[in-house]
Order: structure tokens, then sequence, then C-alpha cells
């Protein structure tokens, strides 16, 4: 299965994600997790991105496409993968299709804006190995370690409260139009996102096994 996962900042889709990689056995890439990775080593790509993902922005077109496309091209994606951020813009969908890249389906999980705010404020993430967790909905074990790796959690620089606000703007302007994009090729699903996160969970693996 060639999965795209579509979402406001903050929807879940992360943590989704990771509940249908380890039900279906197929790899999740994530761009957001790609160029944090890229920051943290410091590489030319990471000090391009910062900018742009600090101010809440999209990192251009040609830097996230061109991270697809390796990705996709290796085996480890070769049985089926989740896209968990990628496309984020017309442009960018439509450079997957120029890639010959075929697409089962595209899952939507809607959250209202408030309820955004009120969950990324409780986000926290771990530096070393991605696993994201939230004060209130999915605590780590211990407070401010993670479970996976034992490191210390920290909020993500591009979760503070005015920065969020612009990527919620951005979202509307520019992600938003894909769910048109992909409804007239009938690929489009959508899950409302729950409270917790298995009920949302439920639903998505409902929406992936309809026919
Ligand atoms: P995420 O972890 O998916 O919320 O992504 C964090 C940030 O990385 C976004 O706010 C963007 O600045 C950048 N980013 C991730 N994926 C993309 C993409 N497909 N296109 C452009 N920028 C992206």
């Amino acid at each position: 299965m060639n999965l795209i996962l579509m979402g406001a900042p903050g929807a879940g889709k992360g943590t989704q994600a990771e509940r249908i990689q380890a039900r279906y056995g197929i790899p999740a890439v994530s761009t957001g997790e790609i160029l944090r990775g890229a920051i943290s080593a410091g590489t030319e790509l990471g000090k391009t991105a910062k900018s742009f993902m600090d101010a809440g922005q999209l990192v251009p077109d040609e830097i996230v496409i061109g991270i697809i496309k390796e990705h996709l091209a290796s085996d480890a994606c070769k049985n089926g993968f989740i896209l968990d951020g990628f496309p984020r813009s017309i442009p960018q969908a439509e450079a997957l299709e120029a890639l010959g890249v075929k697409i089962d389906v595209v899952l939507s999980i809607e959250v209202p804006d408030e309820k955004i705010v009120e969950r990324m404020s409780g986000r926290r993430v771990c530096p070393k190995c991605g696993a994201s967790y939230h004060t209130a909905y999915i605590p780590p074990k211990t407070a401010d370690i993670c479970d996976k790796c034992g490191n210390g959690l920290i909020i993500r620089p591009d979760d503070k409260p005015e920065t969020v606000l612009n990527r919620l703007f951005t979202f509307h302007a520019q992600t938003e139009p894909l769910k048109v994009f992909y409804a007239e090729r009938g690929l489009l699903r959508t899950v409302v996102g729950q409270e917790k996160v298995e009920d949302t969970t439920a639903l998505v693996f409902a929406a992936l096994e309809q026919a």
C-alpha cells in the first residue's frame, strides 16, 4: 500500500504513521523528521531548512522533492510506504505524479484549529529517536524521558505558539487544497481525529480497510 497521510500540524500524523507502520509493515517517510535530522547533523540542507521551519513556512519544493525521490527509490519502500508530511502543496503533489509514483490512498486526519493549538502546547519529542509524546494524551512513563531510548524530551522549536499559528496558516493556504486535488482522483478518505489516540487509530485502520 502506498499511502499519503495528511492533516494539520499536530493532527497526529506522526503518531498514526507509527501505528500503521507497525500493523502493515511498511515504512513511514516523514519529511519533517528527515529535515530535523539534517538540522541536528548540521548539514547544508539542515541549515537551509532551519530558517523556513523556524518561521512555520514550507521548505522549498525542490529540497523536499529531492528527499522524497531518494527515499522512495530505496529498497525499504519497494513494498509500500506511508508519506507523513509530503506532499504539502499542489506543486509537490504534481512532482510526485511526474515521478510516476502510484498512490493508493490519501488519508486526511481532520482536527479543528482550536484543538491543534491546545495539543501543540503539550507536545514533547525526543531529539534523538524522533518519538513523539503529549503531556496529557501520550505521556512518557517517566516525565520528560523518552520511553524508547532514554533521552531527555524537548519542545520542538516550531511548536512555540506564534510558530504554530504560522504553520496553521501555511497548512490552510498551501496544503489543504490537496484535499480537492486527491478527491478529484478518487483517492481521498477522511477521519475525524479523536481525543484518544487509540480511537483515532481504530478509525484510521477502518478507513484503510474500506474497499
Ligand atoms: P512536520 O514534522 O511534518 O510537522 O514538519 C515540520 C516542518 O518541516 C514544517 O513546518 C515545514 O517547515 C517542514 N516540512 C516538512 N515537510 C515538508 C514538505 N513536504 N514541504 C515543505 N516543508 C516541509
